[in-house]
């Protein structure tokens, strides 16, 4: 049997020129490159990478055009099934989904899916030769879409495509969700977040700005106002602390303001903006997840100083991507394990001054799945800091639900929806984080494209 050859590596940004910029880090295939790792897929017929693929791409085919220098076939193909294939190849925990599934994953020399999609998303867009399908069916009803994040942008192109007309309700200024004020310039570029909008919005979908529903409009209004269903997609952006003495001190931020100030208000481009954000030199991050990860690291770039990762269990349990955890590391952030925060104390002045910690060792698992963190009595220490960021998880914003008419949440004010996203409302969808909680982009995607089938069957039996 031939020997199977390694995956073909993607270049990067070098360690000590990236800590200095916000510009992405990895930096793409070549064709050449693209083409050499597409050669490597044994087109197998069983394909269980797709299989692992939450959005049913066709891997296989769509990697044999790549093979064949077919850039432009294979990026379309991938969108049939997949509308922000440029954002999910950068963003997608590909390492628990297709590429786990591939079958050379067991000698760990899995096809590169992730980095393959990026290149031929990124060739169309580059070749400026993005292909709009042309909407043949044209339907009468109005749907609306509340949030612009994955979840609503899928939902919305889906919907277009089926020949509804599709507006989008925004809350902020701009579109994308956590993609353009959550996940980092150095991960995923905002100019790729906007031409993926922009591919959605030349399908035909209206996007209105500033839009808040719950305040501007209830869901109710929209449906007076002559939209025949209503899709929410308001994602779970209500900060989460720990509620521990001396958090409310100055200098301590949630990921959410920390991370939006940098992303949506370009801190890090001071004083071309004149948004800049305090943090100090010496910074504690607290949390082991992928916001964590961006947090610490974005706190690096603007600091050159210390930058310590606090998360009460261990590395096996941090929820955060391994390549991303590891690139924090080797950038330099020092991860503070099995630690955990007790108390801040301040300057007098009411700054965050300390961080008061304990350290933890793992008990039996918890409902999560992860082994429980225990308090190891007499080891409390301390480590000073200038600021902290506390990017423990994101909890659902009850606006949207809590004014909305007999829509029924579960107890942490997530919408409850069966699995094609219908709620106890006949004419109300939803799905994303607002139903999940803190997911994934592509659960997001998956989950929008069933129920704009669901829509699509609601309206038909409507029409009799
Ligand atoms: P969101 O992306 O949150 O979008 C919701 C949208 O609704 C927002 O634009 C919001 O402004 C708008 N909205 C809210 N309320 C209203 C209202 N009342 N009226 C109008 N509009 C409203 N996932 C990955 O797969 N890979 C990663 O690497 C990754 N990294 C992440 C890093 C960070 C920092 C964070 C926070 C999350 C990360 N995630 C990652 C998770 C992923 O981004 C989310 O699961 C995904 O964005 C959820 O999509 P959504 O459309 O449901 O919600
Ligand atoms: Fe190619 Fe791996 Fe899918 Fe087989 S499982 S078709 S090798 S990507």
């Amino acid at each position: 049997m031939a020997k199977i050859q390694s995956q073909v590596k993607m270049k990067e940004q070098k360690i000590s020129e990236r800590i200095k910029n916000f510009s992405e880090v990895p930096l793409g295939y070549n064709e050449e490159e693209a083409v050499q790792e597409a050669s490597r897929c044994l087109q197998c017929r069983q394909a269980p990478c797709i299989k692992g693929c939450p959005v049913s791409i066709n891997i296989p085919e769509f990697i044999r055009l790549a093979r064949e220098r077919k850039f432009l076939e294979s990026a379309r193909l991938i969108k049939e099934a997949n509308s922000l294939p440029a954002i999910c190849g950068r963003v997608c925990p590909q390492e628990e989904q297709c590429e786990k599934a591939c079958v050379l994953n067991k000698q760990k020399k899995a096809i590169a899916i992730g980095y393959l999609e990026r290149f031929v998303s990124d060739y169309e867009r580059d070749k400026k030769r993005i292909y709009i399908p042309e909407i043949k069916v044209r339907k009468n009803e109005k749907i609306a879409i509340v949030g612009s994040g994955p979840s609503g942008l899928t939902c919305a192109g889906e919907l277009k495509k089926m020949g509804y007309s599709v507006t989008v309700f925004e809350g902020l200024h701009r579109g994308g969700g956590v993609l353009s004020y959550g996940i980092p310039e150095f991960r995923l570029p905002k100019e790729i977040v906007r031409q993926e909008i922009e591919y959605i919005k030349r399908l035909g979908v209206e996007i209105k700005y500033n839009m808040v529903i719950g305040k501007l409009y209830t869901v109710d209004e929209l449906l007076e106002q002559g939209f025949s269903a209503v899709y929410i997609a308001a994602g779970a952006g209500y900060p989460s602390f720990m509620g521990i003495p001396g958090e409310n001190l100055n200098y301590i931020y949630s990921s959410n303001e920390f991370l939006t100030r940098i992303n949506l208000m370009k801190a890090y481009r001071f004083p071309q903006y004149d948004t800049p954000i305090k943090i100090g030199r010496k910074v504690a991050v607290i949390g082991g997840g992928n916001t964590a990860m961006d947090s610490a690291r974005s706190a690096l770039r603007l600091n050159p100083g210390k930058v310590y990762l606090i998360y009460r269990r261990s590395r096996e349990e941090m929820p955060a991507r391994i390549e991303e955890s590891h690139r924090a590391e080797e950038e330099g952030v020092k991860f503070h394990l099995l630690t955990l925060p007790v108390e801040f104390l301040d300057d007098e002045k009411g700054n965050v001054r300390v961080m008061r910690c304990q350290k933890m060792k793992l008990g039996e698992k918890d409902s999560s799945g992860r082994r429980r963190p225990i308090a190891i009595p007499g080891t409390e220490f301390e480590i000073e800091v200038d600021s902290v960021v506390v990017a423990i998880g994101t909890q659902a914003n009850p606006l949207v639900a809590a004014a909305t008419k007999n829509l029924k949440t579960n107890k942490w004010g997530y919408i409850i929806v069966d699995e094609f996203g219908r709620t106890s409302r006949p004419e109300v969808f939803a799905g994303g984080d607002i139903v999940s909680g803190s997911a994934t982009v592509i659960a997001a995607m998956g989950v929008a494209r069933k129920a704009a089938q669901a829509i699509d069957r609601y309206l038909k039996e409507k029409r009799g």
